[in-house]
């Protein structure tokens, strides 16, 4: 099969990992800068052209879109399903991941455990926000934020007030976010391929740092979930519509909330952690799926 790995940079850990696994089971694996693409769209036969040359006879396309060009790479991917290639990650799923706010009221409505969150239009009234979260400390969340930068921990009513004002000074969108205590600086991260958990690893922040991400100096360690955790995973992942997904989760004295679902979720971690070779389920999942 020819398959396409939609990537910004063929030396990433993961972009690599896919292309060595997809070779090593015979498959012509070629890495596309999405951002480089022209899409031609006209009455019949949509095309995609990459440096020059329409891309063709393509089986199956494994998105990596990066946060910061989700709006054209959404396109392109949009395009291949035009073609009727298979992709491993839908246009609409990956759109619909990207807007926190968005994602949080699907997790919702699909009956999931979440920390109580709230979201207003730059509300004046910061002190009646604090409350409906339930007081401080509290968690304030740029909208647009990755990585764990814009995640701030705000102590006390004092600083959480002054931190909402800041930021709707700045007209910065944020969500205002119960601070779940019992989590202790860790994070659950659950990697699900086709329905089906492939690995999970628990997130530990360096010390004195409740933000578990690995990109803020975090650690990682396989875990074995709860019936409880992979359950709220698994439906968190279908709630979304997402056939590869991080689903993110605190473990909380009211079991599992869910914190996001990352629809281009990074393998190095993961593997690293489990020991498992994530890349080859992702491939055998195009394999199923692709003609
Ligand atoms: P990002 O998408 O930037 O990684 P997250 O919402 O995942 O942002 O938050 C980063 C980290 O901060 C999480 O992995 C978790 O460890 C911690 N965290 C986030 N929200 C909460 C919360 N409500 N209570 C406790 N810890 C939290
Ligand atoms: N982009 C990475 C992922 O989705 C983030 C890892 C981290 O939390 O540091 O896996």
């Amino acid at each position: 099969m020819k398959i396409v790995v939609l990537s910004q940079n063929p030396n990433l850990y993961s972009t690599k990992r896919l292309v060595e696994a997809g070779e090593k089971k015979g498959h012509e694996m070629v890495v596309v800068d999405h951002t480089k693409c022209n899409l031609v769209i006209e009455k019949k036969k949509p095309s995609i052209i990459y440096k020059g040359q329409e891309i063709t006879d393509v089986d199956g396309v494994i998105p990596r879109i990066g946060a910061s060009v989700t709006f054209f790479g959404t396109a392109v991917v949009r395009q291949f399903e035009m073609m009727k290639v298979f992709t491993a990650t839908e246009s609409q799923a990956l759109v619909r991941s990207r807007d926190k706010l968005r994602s949080l009221q699907i997790l919702s409505r699909a009956g999931l455990g979440l920390p109580k969150t709230v979201f207003s239009n730059y509300s004046k009234d910061v002190s009646q926000i604090v409350e409906r979260v339930g007081g401080a400390p509290l968690v304030i969340k740029l909208l647009e934020g990755t990585q764990g930068l814009g995640v701030v921990l705000a102590d006390n009513q004092n600083s959480a007030e002054s931190i909402l004002e800041a930021f709707n000074g700045l007209q910065a969108r944020v969500i205002v976010q119960e601070f779940i205590k019992e989590a202790k600086g860790a994070d659950v991260r659950v990697f699900i391929v086709d329905g089906v958990v492939v690995g999970a690893m628990k997130r530990q922040g360096k010390e004195g740092e409740f933000r578990s991400n690995l990109h803020r100096g975090g650690s990682a360690n396989i875990i074995e979930l709860t019936d409880e955790e992979e359950n709220a995973a698994l439906k968190a992942a279908r709630a979304m519509g997402l056939g590869i997904a991080g689903v993110d989760l605190l473990q909380s004295a009211r079991g599992p909330l869910i914190l996001e679902v990352n629809s281009s979720p990074g393998l190095e971690g993961i593997e690293n952690a489990t020991g498992k070779n994530i890349a080859n389920h992702i491939i055998r999942y195009v394999e199923r799926n692709a003609e």
